[in-house]
This record gives C-alpha cells, sequence and structure tokens, in this order.
C-alpha cells in the first residue's frame, strides 16, 4: 500500500518512453516533463515548453495522454501544456517577439507567472513555519470577504498538510467537466473549494519530490473550473523553502499576508516569510496575530499568555501593514475542528469581527496594489 503511488508514477514515467518530443527524445528522459502526479488511479502530467513552441507540443501532449490511459489501473489522465516562466529578479524579461502558437501576444510585457482565467485577484496566507493557524486564518478570511461580496474561492495549496477537507466539512471527490479535462471546485459556504485532500484518501501517504509541489500546485489553480472570482484565497504550504519560494516565483499573486503568533521564535519565521515575499517582488497585504490573546471560554477574561502584540511592532520595523489581531479562542479550534468555520458558525462573535477586520484590512490593501499595478493582458496557452 505504501508505495501504490510510488509505482504508479514510476509506470507512468517509463511509459512516456513511447513518445517522443519535438526534437526526437523519449519524454520520459526530457527535461520539459515537468511533473507527475498519481493519485487514486488519476493521473496529472504537465510538461513545460516555451509558449512560441506550443503548437509543436501538442501533438506530444495528446500521444502523451493516450499512452497513459493505456496503463493498465489509470482510471483518468490529464496533460497539459505550461509555461511557467522563471522570474528574472532585476528586470521584467523581454517578451518573446513571436507570435505564433495557441496563446495571443500582445506585444505587452509577459504576466509575472501563472494566471487563472476568471480569477481577478489570487493572494497567498503564508506563515513562516507550520502551526501558527494559517489555515484556520485563511478560510476566515475567505468567508469575511464573502460576507462584504466578493466571490471568493480557497485554494488548499498546503499539500504536505491539507485542511480545507476538515475546515470545510467538505469531503467528496470533484467531478470534472464533460470532456475530462477539468476539475470542477467543490462548494460550501458560498466558497468555491479545492485541496488535494479531495484528491486523495486522507490516509494515504504521500511523498512530494521538489517539482511535484508546484506542479501539482499549479494544476490545482489551472485545470479547476474556477471564477468568475474577486479573490482567491491560497492556503500556502508552511514554511519558505524551495516549494514557496517556486509558488511565490511562479504564480501571478496580486499579495500576501503572513499569519505569525506573538513569540518570538515565530516573528523570525515571520520575517523569513515575508523577506521571501519581497524578493520576488510579491507585495505584502500585511502580517495577521494569530493566537494573540487568550480570552478564557469560562469568565471571557483576557492574558496575553504569549505577550501579545509582537507581529504589530514587528510589522511596523518592517514597513508592512499591521492587519489585526485574532485572540486564541476554544471555539474558534471547535468550530474548526467540526467543519464550522467561525465566521459561519458564529457570524456575531468577537473572534468573527476579528476576521472581518482583518478581511478589511487586506481588501484595503489588494485595492491599493491592484490599482498601481495595472495588469499586463494574460498570455493564454491551452
Ligand atoms: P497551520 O495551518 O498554521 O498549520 P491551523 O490553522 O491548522 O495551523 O491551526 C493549528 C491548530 O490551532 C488547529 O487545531 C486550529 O484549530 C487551532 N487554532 C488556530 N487558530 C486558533 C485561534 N485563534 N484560537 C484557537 N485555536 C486556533
Amino acid at each position: 500500500m505504501s508505495n501504490t503511488a510510488e509505482l504508479s508514477e514510476d509506470l507512468v514515467r517509463s511509459t512516456l518512453a513511447s513518445v517522443r518530443t519535438p526534437e526526437g527524445v523519449a519524454l520520459s528522459v526530457s527535461p520539459a516533463l515537468s511533473g507527475v502526479v498519481v493519485t487514486a488511479g488519476k493521473v496529472y502530467l504537465s510538461i513545460n515548453v516555451d509558449p512560441a513552441q506550443a503548437r509543436a507540443w501538442e501533438g506530444v501532449r495528446a500521444a502523451a495522454e493516450d499512452a497513459v490511459k493505456a496503463v493498465p489501473g489509470v482510471v483518468s489522465a490529464l496533460v497539459t501544456l505550461t509555461a511557467e516562466r522563471k522570474m528574472a529578479p532585476p528586470a521584467p524579461a523581454p517578451q518573446a517577439a513571436h507570435g505564433h502558437g495557441h496563446g495571443h501576444s500582445h506585444g505587452a510585457p509577459a504576466p509575472r507567472g501563472i494566471s487563472v482565467p476568471g480569477v481577478a485577484s489570487i493572494i497567498a496566507v503564508a506563515s513562516g513555519k507550520g502551526g501558527v493557524g494559517k489555515s484556520t486564518t485563511s478560510i476566515n478570511l475567505a468567508l469575511a470577504l464573502r460576507d462584504m461580496g466578493l466571490k471568493v474561492g480557497l485554494l488548499d495549496a498546503d499539500i504536505y498538510g491539507p485542511s480545507v477537507p476538515r475546515l470545510s466539512g467538505v469531503a467528496q471527490k470533484p467531478e470534472t467537466t464533460a470532456d475530462g479535462r477539468t476539475m470542477i471546485p467543490l462548494e460550501n459556504f458560498g466558497l468555491q473549494l479545492m485541496s488535494i485532500g479531495f484528491l486523495v484518501e486522507e490516509d494515504t501517504p504521500m511523498i512530494w519530490r521538489g517539482p511535484m509541489v508546484m506542479s501539482a500546485i499549479s494544476q490545482m489553480l489551472k485545470e479547476v473550473k474556477w471564477g468568475p472570482l474577486d479573490v482567491l484565497v491560497v492556503d500556502m504550504p508552511p514554511g519558505t523553502g524551495d516549494a514557496q519560494l517556486t509558488m511565490a516565483q511562479q504564480v501571478n499573486l496580486a499579495g500576501a499576508v503572513i499569519v505569525s503568533t506573538p513569540q518570538d521564535l515565530a516573528l523570525i519565521d515571520a520575517r523569513r516569510g515575508v523577506a521571501m515575499f519581497e524578493k520576488v517582488n510579491i507585495p505584502i497585504l500585511g502580517v495577521v496575530e494569530n493566537m494573540s490573546h487568550f480570552i478564557c471560554p469560562h469568565c471571557g477574561g483576557r492574558s496575553d499568555i504569549f505577550g501579545h502584540g509582537g507581529a504589530h511592532a514587528e510589522a511596523d520595523k518592517m514597513g508592512v501593514p499591521f492587519l489585526g489581531e485574532i485572540p486564541l479562542h476554544m471555539r474558534i479550534r471547535e468550530m474548526s475542528d467540526a467543519g464550522l468555520p467561525i465566521v459561519v458558525s458564529d457570524p456575531e462573535s468577537p473572534q468573527a469581527a476579528a476576521y472581518r477586520h482583518v478581511a478589511q484590512g487586506v481588501k484595503a490593501a489588494l485595492d491599493r496594489v491592484t490599482s498601481s499595478s495595472k495588469q499586463a493582458p494574460r498570455i493564454v496557452i491551452e
């Protein structure tokens, strides 16, 4: 059982030896093969190509899909061409002048990374380390934005520990569109939802190698029928390693929200998170202090058990907005575990109000960054 996924992936890769790239190389060993993900018999595979060469690669894509579908045990196969540019840090890379291929070049600067048609703004919710309440903040923030009249989606990109199924109380597998190429996001509380946790059994051990992480995330961005959405909230994998940096670089993020607790150690990690996004020129929408102070469920009394206020001071020092404080409160945890986030289950509570305050700050920051950087026309490669 433990290595079923490994076995299937190897099998899939070896099948691709029979498919040739336009240069005549076996696809199984081509560097263009950027990721293979096998979940419960479904295979997702991406081939990273130069947008100018997209037409030449279409036959390879179709041949790869046919070859994978023929592997015993494969329920469905989805092979996509992706064009994920690495961002050149100092100056924007010059636009490739060729106008052929499936994309439409308008001679405008290239978009910063993966964009999702129908989604106006993608925002990342990140933390320097796990366990600070990033996922709880993500879903309650998404719900509070929904209550402001926005159309909102939540993408659980925390593929190491997906928590959206638990937090949203949704567990079924998503359906695919009639052509089988795109997944339809699940919905609850008026939010569109997608998580790797919807695709694999909860106890399936998943071993993610570096490039697979981005491949899985990019598929959940692009091969899901999102939208139309004003905001897609992305619950990032915790930490500031390569996977997070790649994600920050390769997705056209409008901005990032950093969640921290007030403790010194968490603040050091939060600083790393801010630095990571700044390095790749993603605007920091702000910092949230979670588990800011303890509210006793019995007497309502407040204790600053972690020395509250650290994240606010740190945000001021870094020159980024401070979005607000979320108390440490039993109801937040209990409701999360019950699949009923506090903004839904107890919308009038002070805890829900704290998330609404954060959401207002996020919306204001988002309006600032989107009005200051008019988006270039997008290149879409099918
Ligand atoms: P992360 O995504 O950073 O790993 P989670 O959102 O999963 O963190 O939260 C970790 C645990 O802390 C969960 O059990 C969650 O219910 C609880 N938690 C998060 N924020 C709060 C809060 N403000 N008050 C009480 N419990 C919280």
